[in-house]
C-alpha cells in the first residue's frame, strides 16, 4: 500500500509532512506535493501531519479524489524530491479546504 496526496494540498502545500517522512518519498511540484507509491513504507507518519488533511492511506482516498493514486505515481516520477519543510504559499490559509482545486494544479 501508499499513501496519497490528495486535492486539498494544491495551492496550500504546507510540506509539514516532508519532515517526518523517514523515506524522503515526498517529490515537488509547483503548487502540489505527490508521494512516490514506490518508495512509502506506509508508516503512516505523515497522515496526521497535513494541517491541510490532505493525506490519505490508499485505501481511504474519497471515492470522489481516486484519480490521485495515479496522479502521485505519476508525478513522482517527473517532480524532485523535497525533504524539508518550507514556507507556504502566501495565501495558503484562503485555498485550504475550496474543493476541486485540481483545475489549479501546475506541472
Ligand atoms: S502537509 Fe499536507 S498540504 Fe502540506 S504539502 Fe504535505 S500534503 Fe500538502
Ligand atoms: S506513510 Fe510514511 S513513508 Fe509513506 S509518505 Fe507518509 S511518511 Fe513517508
Amino acid at each position: 500500500m501508499t499513501f496519497v496526496v490528495t486535492d486539498n494540498c494544491i495551492k496550500c502545500k504546507y510540506t509539514d509532512c516532508v519532515d517526518v517522512c523517514p523515506v524522503d518519498c515526498f517529490h515537488e511540484g509547483p503548487n502540489f506535493l505527490v508521494i512516490d507509491p514506490e518508495e512509502c513504507i506506509d508508516c503512516t507518519l505523515c497522515e496526521p501531519e497535513c494541517p491541510a488533511n490532505a493525506i490519505f492511506a490508499e485505501d481511504d482516498v474519497p471515492d470522489d479524489q481516486q484519480d490521485f493514486t495515479a496522479l502521485n505515481a505519476e508525478l513522482a516520477l517527473e517532480w524532485p524530491v523535497i525533504t524539508e519543510k518550507k514556507d507556504a504559499p502566501d495565501d495558503a490559509a484562503e485555498w485550504d479546504g475550496v474543493p476541486n482545486k485540481i483545475d489549479y494544479l501546475e506541472r
